[in-house]
């Protein structure tokens, strides 16, 4: 099995450009605008595999979502991630977009990543940048949706996801917001994301309510309410 070493950083950057490249006028670009966050895929260089790379034709067809570094250069991009798009999971026989939730990926993957990388945190920015409070969200389009509505978020694809040495990059915040989906494993994530942080703030939006479904029904505003910012 390939590891992570196989595949040379600056690989990663030109896979993110390339990909990023195919968004425009794609089904990805279509599928983020339905889920609210057209005006942040530039900020997160979504992408889309029309075209993949020798080695990716597994994700041809998937969004792609890059894990931007800070450092940029050959450090620009630590992983991707690629988000099964395809009509017959996620639209109806109508062809109207289904909700997150009842979207059907049967024998596949809703998610794939690149084989042998380990799992990392998304949007880590806002961890160098001052501020009294951060959102730890579940996974990557919750913790855009968040920063569409001008509050700064990292994301973690689960809590079995989460490593010991993740912990010290939240300390200095007053606030940790803990922002898992409104069902019982984002509810589980919630609770024992906040064990692991002493400024975990557990928020529930609700039954059924992720980040990125709160904000499109009740706004931006709503959302900073809630949280009290
Ligand atoms: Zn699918």
């Amino acid at each position: 099995m390939p590891t992570q070493q196989d595949l040379p950083k600056s690989d990663l950057v030109a896979a993110g450009k390339l990909y990023s490249s195919q968004y425009a006028g794609s089904r990805a670009e279509q599928y983020v605008a339905n889920r609210g966050l057209g005006g942040e895929a530039a900020k997160f260089k979504l992408g889309f595999v029309s075209k993949s790379m020798v080695g990716h034709e597994r994700y041809l067809g998937r969004l792609v979502i890059p894990y931007l570094r800070p450092a940029g250069g050959d450090a620009a991009v630590t992983t991707l991630r690629f988000r099964c798009i395809a009509d017959e999971c996620v639209k109806d026989p109508n062809g109207s977009f289904l909700q997150p939730e009842h979207e059907k990926h049967e024998g596949h993957g809703k998610y794939l990543g690149l084989p042998g990388h380990r799992p990392q945190l998304f949007n880590t920015w806002p961890l160098i940048r001052p501020s009294p409070y951060v959102v730890l969200g579940e996974g990557e389009l919750d913790p855009i949706a968040s920063e569409a509505a001008g509050v700064p978020a990292t994301g973690v694809p689960g809590v079995t996801s989460w490593r010991e040495h993740f912990t010290p990059a939240f300390v200095g915040f007053e606030t940790v917001f803990v922002i898992g989906d409104g069902d019982t494993a984002g509810r589980k994530f919630t609770e024992e994301m906040c064990e692991r942080l002493p400024n975990g703030k557990p928020i529930d939006l609700g039954d059924g309510y992720d980040i990125n479904r709160f904000t499109q029904q009740y706004g931006h505003e709503a959302y900073r309410q809630k949280l009290g910012v």
